[in-house]
């Protein structure tokens, strides 16, 4: 066994060459090469100037992160690849006259910004170091160089905290009396690099390793490693990447963007990420290494002249001062958007007035752009209408759906800042990301105000409504994450100064301090003192064409589940085809109908209840002659009482007086009756159709209600009412068929003394697992099945609905459950039985109508389920509505393609 396995190591090819134009990978080897590596090595294959490198596959990672070791022949591997690259530069790892420099980067799967580590300029040490200052002419560089390699391979590889070095700069640049790095002479980094070495030596108890090779192999497992740190656990588990995906580690000859004023660094979008307009974005550094731009400790410049008069900036274009370079770099962006047919956020170096390309990948946008790219690309021909229905996340819809600033509405802007992430956000001011959680927690919407954010900010910015920095550009940390989460963030809000330890924020006379109110506009980058109104978005333009497309692929309808009329009228408005579950109950308990419902749960017999209900009837007539009108036409689910009857109950004496009056009865009495009707497990008692068998006369009221508000509406209008009554609970045939037979009869009647004839079904929820087993004897009399998925989830678990809470979360941080199953349906267990009820529903009942009233009818993956099972419809509450028409889209396009 272990020869089979050797030899299948010794085979496998552990390491990608890319680079000098041509490259053993591609863009559709993600999964193997992770995203970086995969699109260094589709750039270098289109003839882009890409540095030479390679990559050691995903593969490797669990090799290190599991068994500790390296495959077998990796290290024979890597040095042929890094022969190549020393080939193709002409340069050599090590040599003291001519060294070659690589950086050593993560690259997984998808991206995941900052979490994991990144060696630059490895290959220095005392000797290649002096090589370097010969052959760039210039020792400053070089020296500066070899100590910001130290300061990253110490942190990252040797474990030295970056304090250390933080602290000795800042020592040393006191005694010196300067203030920015860039003053320091080469002479005096040399003398930093003296005390970085030895501190490096004091908290390892080594010297700082000299030997490139071992150099290399260390920062190739530290970076393997920092897979499994805590920033990038934490964050795999926000956005639920599985662990055995790995990364890949990028090895690449280094290019340097600061080696004087002919050299610059950059980031840039091939289209504005903020608001999707076809203009090249982007902002670069004269003179500075790469992650200068990314950390916002220098203030970038635009690339265009658009952007700098967009934003208002008094520092020169790329446009202006490199014109050449921005003709070529106008040129890649072209080359890379007919490649790939979608916007690129790019990294770039310029080495000595060469450009070279660090990086490419598809990016991320905020739900506006996203539409917006979408749309336009089918413009230009680059993408059909299906490509652009798949290209929007639908759950990213969301930022559209809510509201954004009054623009009547009165707003002190205290200061101004990039609009990094748009949307409108207000909140109690907090400075840091622990306190927002924790005002979160205790219920207070916060706003989460920082210097600049990193990695470790992610759970606080989760936590907040909106994000405001006073340092960082438009491609900044806090940038970045906001839009990927859709949170409103203003960033580089310059004129602001926090003071972390007061809890101060000042802007010139004016102060805020931590808890008071404030407004960010992320479309704008204002920043408002207070809570300013907003209003309902416009869902017309890119919005209503794309949701166009949609429709026009997906098969699955999409309905709501809604009882107000107010929450009717939005799904309307939001394109539902129908209601898929009106929960009466809810209506029960209107203010002015609750002590007639007490009074009928109370009631000793019948009679009482029937007095009761007589009280009730003309409102919930009311209620469903509302919900028909808004709905004209369109099928209108109406589910029959299904409550624990306890949560109706009075509580307290003043509420039992009132009952007893209405009722006519006694406290004594009624107090007596309650006791009878406590329940230890309510959620399994006597609720759903069980009610409506013990007591039928209520079942009774609501069909009458609803066929006398079915028939009158029809008659006033002209339009056709579908009203589909819908048993809850039921796990025995029987059940179904009195009910049926009840509902049936009193439709009958109904529309006899109307005088008109209403076209309706019976049918049921399925939300027990003997329903689901028994769904070919329950469709005899059903007309059709509801999957109602949160109890079916319940049930199936033997997982209280109500306090799975308590310790569902320890469940999820050990991988027992990869996600809430209330949440997105599980598939393998609750998801079998919506298939078999699914199946032996229609083998009884051919063209049973089947849908999903459930929470997950609004879930994308769950959605996605539905499609494969063939249901007709999923239901979902009103501003879910859009995504589940989304969603359903791609799910039929997804359908359609794994048919193929
Ligand atoms: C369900 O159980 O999935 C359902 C829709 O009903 P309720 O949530 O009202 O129990
Ligand atoms: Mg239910």
């Amino acid at each position: 066994m272990s020869a089979v396995i050797s030899e299948r190591q010794a085979m496998a090819k552990w390491v990608y060459s890319f680079g000098g134009g041509t490259s053993d990978g591609g863009a559709e080897m993600r999964n193997l090469l992770g995203g970086k590596g995969a699109n260094l090595a589709e750039m270098a294959s289109i003839g882009l100037p890409v540095p030479p490198g390679f990559t050691i596959t995903t593969e490797v990672c669990t090799e290190v992160t599991q068994k500790g070791g390296h495959p077998g022949d990796l290290a024979g591997q890597v040095k042929a690849a890094l022969a190549q690259v020393e080939q193709a530069l002409g340069m050599s790892f090590g040599d003291t006259a001519n060294p070659l420099l690589v950086s050593v980067r993560s690259g997984a799967r998808v991206s995941m910004p900052g979490m994991m580590d990144t060696v630059l300029n490895l290959g220095l040490n005392d000797e290649t170091v002096e090589g370097l200052a010969r052959r760039s002419g210039d020792p400053r560089f070089a020296y500066d160089s070899y100590r910001r390699f130290i300061q990253m391979f110490g942190d990252v590889v040797l474990g030295v905290e970056h304090h250390h070095f933080e602290e000795i700069l800042e020592l040393a640049k006191e005694d010196l009396d300067k203030s920015l790095d860039t003053e320091l002479t080469a002479e005096e980094w040399r003398q930093v690099i003296g005390q970085y070495k030895a501190k490096v030596e004091e908290e390892t108890g080594a010297p700082f390793p000299q030997d490139p090779e071992a150099q290399l192999w260390a920062a190739i497992d530290a970076v393997f490693k920092s897979w499994t740190n805590q920033r990038a656990v934490s964050y795999r588990r926000l956005y639920n990447i599985p662990e055995e995906w790995g990364t890949a580690v990028n090895v690449q000859a280094m290019v340097f963007g600061n080696m004087g004023d002919d050299c610059a660094t950059g980031v840039a979008f091939t289209r504005d990420p903020s608001t999707g307009e076809n203009q090249f974005y982007g902002e670069y550094l004269v003179n500075a290494q790469g992650e200068d731009v990314v950390a916002g400790i220098r203030t970038p410049q635009n690339i265009t002249i658009a952007g700098k008069q967009k934003n208002q900036s008094d520092l020169p274009a790329m446009e202006e001062t490199m014109p050449e370079i921005f003709r070529q770099l106008v040129e890649v962006r072209e080359t890379l958007e007919q490649h790939y047919r979608d916007m690129q956020d790019i990294e770039f170096t310029v080495q000595s007035g060469t450009l070279y390309m660090l990086q490419t990948r598809n990016g991320k946008r905020t739900a506006k752009a996203a539409l917006k790219i979408a749309c336009d690309m089918v413009e230009e021909g680059l993408i059909d209408e299906a490509e652009a229905v798949s290209r929007v996340e639908p759950g990213s819809l969301d930022q559209l759906l809510h509201p954004t600033l009054d623009p009547k509405a009165q707003r002190k802007v205290i200061a101004r800042g990039l609009p990094a992430s748009p949307g409108a956000a207000s909140g109690m001011v907090v400075f840091d990301a622990d306190e927002a959680e924790r005002q979160r927690d205790a219920g207070n919407k916060v706003l989460l105000c920082r210097v600049e954010t990193s990695p470790e900010d992610i759970h606080g910015m989760h936590a907040a409504q909106g994000i405001l920095t006073t340092r960082g550009g438009m491609t900044s940390h806090a940038a970045v994450v906001a839009r990927g989460m859709g949170r409103p963030c203003v960033s580089g809000a310059g004129e602001l100064r926090i003071d972390y330890k007061s809890g101060v924020m000042r802007v010139r006379d004016v102060e805020v301090r931590a808890g008071d109110l404030l407004t960010i506009d992320g479309g704008t980058g204002e920043i408002m003192l207070g809570e300013v109104p907003t209003i309902q978005p416009e869902l017309s333009g890119d919005f209503a064409k794309l949701m166009g497309w949609a429709d026009k692929h997906r098969r699955l309808k999409v309905r709501t589940n809604a009882e107000t009329p107010a929450d009717c009228r939005t799904a309307v408005k939001f394109g539902c085809e129908g209601i898929g579950l009106c929960r009466t109950e809810h209506m029960f308990f209107d203010a002015g109908r609750i002590v007639a419902v007490r009074e009928m749960i109370l009631a000793e017999d019948e009679a009482g209840r029937r007095k009761a209900l007589d009280k009730i009837l003309p409102m919930q007539r009311d209620d469903f002659v509302e919900i028909f009108q808004i709905m004209r036409g369109l099928p209108v689910t109406i589910r029959l009482l299904d409550p624990p009857l306890h949560e109706f109950l009075p509580h307290g004496e003043e509420e039992m007086a009132e009952v007893a009056e209405a009722a006519g009865a006694s406290v004594d009495k009624l107090r007596a009756r309650l006791l009878r009707l406590s329940e230890t497990n309510p959620m399994l008692g006597h609720r759903g159709c069980r009610l409506g068998i013990t007591y039928p006369e209520i079942y009774e009221m609501q069909a009458r209600a609803i066929f006398e508000a079915a028939c009158k509406v029809q008659k006033e209008t002209g339009e056709t009412v579908e009203p589909e009554v819908m048993i809850p609970l039921v796990a025995m045939p029987r059940e179904l068929e009195i009910l049926k037979e009840l509902v049936d009869r009193t439709a009958k009647e109904a529309m006899a003394a109307a005088g008109v004839e209403v076209a309706y079904l019976v049918g049921t929820m399925i939300e027990l697992p003997r329903a689901a087993l028994l769904a070919g004897k329950i469709a005899e009399a059903a007309e059709f099945f509801s999957f109602g998925t949160n109890d079916l989830t319940q049930t199936t678990y033997g997982l209280s609905r109500d306090d799975a809470g308590n310790f569902l979360p320890a469940y999820e941080a050990r991988g027992i459950v990869k996600q809430d199953p209330f949440i997105s349906l599980d598939q393998e267990g609750v998801g079998e039985l919506v298939g078999i009820a699914a199946e032996r529903g229609r083998k009884t009942r051919p063209g049973l109508k089947l849908g999903i009233c459930g929470e997950h009818g609004g879930d994308p993956a769950s959605i996605r389920f539905c499609e494969s099972v063939g249901l007709d419809y999923v239901s979902c509450s009103p501003f879910r509505v859009p995504i589940a028409r989304l969603a359903a889209a791609q799910a039929a396009l997804a359908e359609r393609l794994r048919d193929v």
